[in-house]
This record gives C-alpha cells, structure tokens and sequence, in this order.
C-alpha cells in the first residue's frame, strides 16, 4: 500500500533526531560567528534587547502586532511598586490576502489606520505613546531603534519592505495619517520593534524569572534565547568577561535551506509544498513545522492517495480539499479526542467527501505522523538551543516562555514536543510555560525596559 510507505516516509527515528541536533548546535554557531555569519543558514539576528524585564517598568504603552493573518492594536498600562499589575485593552483587526501582497505603502498606512482607528474609539488620537511593535519576520537590528527587514515569510511579499527600516515605514505612514489630524502632533514617536518570540520570552520572563527562551509555533515557528555577548560576533563586542547577554532572534525556520540537514528527512510532500509557496527553498524546516504548512502536507497525501483509490469514495470536485490550502484546524479537527469515526464523516462531508471507517482511521494515522514530525523536529531544535544555554550559563534547567496557535490549539504537538524533549535531553530539565500575550504584553514591556534603560543612562 503506498499509504503505508507515505506514513513510514514522516517517521524520524530517536538516532536521526539526535544527529540533527547536532547539526543544528553547529549552524547555531555559525551563524554567531561573524567569519561564518554571511553563509549561516540560521541567521541568529542580535535583537539589542539586553535585559529581561525586574518588575520595576512602569507607565502606559501602546503595542502592535503584526503576525499571520491579523493586525492587533493594544493599550498596555504597567505598573510597579506595592501594585505591580498589568491592564491590557486590545482589538484585532483582520489583514487580507491583497494587503499581505501588495505594497509596502498600502500595508503600513492600513496599520497606522488601524491604529488611528484604535485610538479614535478610545478618545486618546494625539498623544502617541510609546510604542512596542511586534513585527513577526526576520530583522536584522542596527541597534535597538533601526530594524531592517531581512525577507518576508507566511505568505508576506509586500513590495519596497524587505531591507527598509521597519520603525521608519511606522513612522512615515504615522506622520501621513496624523499629522494632518492632529494639528499640534510634535510627530516624536517612540518605538520598537521586536520579533514575537522576543516578546514572548520577555513577558514569560516577567512572570517566571529563569525563562531565557522564547518559542513560537503558530503560522510560522521560530526561538529565541539570551546568548553570551561575548559569543556573538556580529556585534561590536563589550567586555568579554563581564558575562553580559543578549537576546538572540535565531530565526530556525531556515534551518536545512543550505546545508541541507533536512534532505535525508524530507518528504516527497514538503517538496511539492515548498516549491508552490511564495519562498520557495527558504525556511524548510519551518515548513516542516508549522501551521501554515502542516494542513497543506495532510491535504496532499489526501489527494494523492485518493487519486490512487486508497482513501475516500468520493470527493465532491468543488471540495477545497482539491484546490487550496487545508487550515491546520483541519487536523486538529481530526485528531480532536472526543472525536469517534461518525463524528469524523460528519465532519469530512462539509469537506465534501464521503468516508468509511477505514478511510477515518487512515486520515487520522496520517494527520498524527505529520504533526509528531512537526513535534519532534520542534524538539530537536529546543533541544539544541538548551544545549548552548547548559554551556554558557551552566543551567540545567531552563524556562521557555511558548505561545502560537498549533503550540495551544493543536490536540496532540505540545504533549509530543514536551515528552520528545525530555527523551531526547534526558540530562536537562527544560520547562515550557505558556506564555501571557508575548505579541501584545511582552512587546510593551520590551518598550517599557528600554525606557527604564534610557532612563539608568541619562540618569
Ligand atoms: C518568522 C519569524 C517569526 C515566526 C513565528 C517566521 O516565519 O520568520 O520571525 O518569529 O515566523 O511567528
Ligand atoms: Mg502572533
């Protein structure tokens, strides 16, 4: 049967895993070392954040939040002292496919009218407060306030964004909504930008102190961790005995792009996948992992296998199961545990198919391997980030601060990735705490430490 050799072809045995850990310790490495950096395949962008947050941040943000499929908005109130507490008012704010693929223009002056739009509702227009920009792709930061765009990912290709200064494009589209509006708008905007998993780590960290790594795995999938200033060759290094850290975006979706580690892993289905996605060859192990892909990989089995009369009577020819993208609802739908095989047929015949039990139970072996790969690929990579902290920090038993939709919707990946973890890294005591709104929360409090930084600095 060809589904038995498709279902065999996601299985990566504990052997392969622990050899690409390994693999991905040394492009770890790589991409740390400024002779090595330019060819790296993991790109371990600095993010200039220095500090986790210690409680004494204060005062009112506004953070937004650019990630997947929508745009937020959010009012952040800190405060320290005797009340530490956080307040949080937000509103979501869809962003279509004709935004994502358009200009860069059209993208940011929608933002900022999003934002304006916020801030009308809340009677607050034109006095714009500091702000924590959650920008979920790659960044290469030229110091804490100059962030570039290193390539879009997730379906993004926005044109004149990729190598621009994605604080100046907030600025400049700020400026073209607010100053008009507001006449006395003295057009100072504080912000910064930070990639989610930053804010994810940052906003676990205010709750649980030891956490030193962020992890999403939602539409797309990244880490980051604090690393050692002095091994991070790509910037201007301070004392090199003083033990100081910094936040280190590795950006792992690239993991495989070059020096192929995912070659002898790879599927037939994650090449036909990655040569029809807009960034074709890049981010494979990404695509290997995350929501945006993980549907899309279970829809072309199917299709495959149907067309070979293994799977399914019928499908109705309109069905999106024959034409587009499978959300990763799908597959949680599938392997949803209340879920018996009549409520499966039920469910598939909105899909327009017509299933028996064999055909239930198939489509559900297939939606389990293809998100335990998802799981365990995740592993090896937590796996090989907690392996340079042991080293560098002497913990054995890091936090990692999580957030994303398949990380907390998906019914199975976050008990595989956390079993999977601890086998495959028996010598250390990795936690994952679900992280507090890292995009909204963690953002402002990136923005809020800053401040406090400034102020230690002019003080
Ligand atoms: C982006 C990362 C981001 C991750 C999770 C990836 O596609 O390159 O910057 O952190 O998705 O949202
Ligand atoms: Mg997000």
């Amino acid at each position: 049967m060809k589904a038995d050799e498709i279902i065999k072809s996601f299985e990566i045995s504990d052997d392969k895993l622990t050899q690409l850990i390994a693999m991905m310790g040394h492009e770890l490495e790589k991409g740390l070392d400024k002779a090595t950096n330019d060819e790296a395949e993991i790109k371990m962008l600095p993010s200039y954040v220095t500090s986790t947050p210690d409680g004494t941040e204060e005062g009112d943000y506004l953070a937004l939040d650019l990630g997947g499929t929508n745009f937020r908005v959010l009012l952040v109130k800190i405060s320290s002292g005797n009340d530490v507490k956080i307040e949080m008012d937000n509103q979501l704010y869809p962003i279509s496919n004709e935004l994502m693929t358009g200009t860069g223009t059209q993208l940011f002056d929608h933002l900022v009218k999003c934002l304006w739009d916020f801030l009308v509702q809340r009677d607050m227009m034109c006095q714009l407060l500091p702000i924590g920009f959650t920008f979920s792709f790659p960044t290469k930061h030229l110091g804490i306030k100059k962030t570039i765009l290193v390539s879009w990912t997730k379906g993004y290709t926005a044109s004149g964004v990729v190598g621009e200064d994605i604080g100046a494009l907030l600025n400049d589209a700020i400026n073209r909504r607010f100053k008009i509006r507001c006449l006395n708008f003295d057009l100072k905007i504080m912000s910064t930008v930070v990639n989610d998993t930053v804010g994810t780590m940052v906003s676990c960290a205010y709750d649980h102190h030891d956490t030193c790594m962020g992890l999403i795995v939602g539409t797309g999938t990244n880490m980051c961790y604090m690393e050692l200033q002095k091994n991070i060759g790509t910037i201007d290094d301070g004392d090199p005995n003083d033990g100081s850290e910094m936040c280190i975006n590795t950006e792992w979706g690239a993991f495989g792009d070059n020096s192929g580690a995912l070659d002898s892993v790879k599927t037939f289905y994650d090449e036909i996948v990655d040569s029809e996605s807009p960034n074709k060859g890049q981010h494979v192990y990404e695509k290997m992992i995350s929501g945006m892909y993980m549907g899309e990989i279970v829809r072309r089995i199917i299709v495959d296998l149907h067309k070979d009369k293994e799977l399914f009577e019928s499908i109705d020819p309109n069905s999106v199961l024959l034409s587009c993208g499978l959300s990763t609802a799908f597959v949680s739908q599938v392997l949803h545990p209340g879920f018996d095989t009549t409520q499966i047929q039920q469910y598939l015949t909105g899909f327009g198919v017509k299933a028996n039990e064999n055909d239930c139970n198939l489509l559900k072996r297939i939606c389990e391997v293809v998100s335990s790969r998802a799981a365990h690929l995740c592993a090896v990579g937590v796996v090989a980030v907690a392996k340079r902290i042991a080293q560098n920090r002497g913990t054995k038993a890091p936090t990692v601060g999580v957030d994303g939709s398949v990380y907390r919707r998906h019914p199975t990946f976050k008990k595989i990735l956390l079993s999977k973890t601890k086998q495959l890294a028996p010598d250390l005591d990795i936690s994952f705490e679900l992280s507090t709104d890292g995009s909204g929360r963690g953002a402002a409090l990136v923005a809020a430490v800053e401040s406090r930084l400034q102020h230690l600095q002019t003080k």
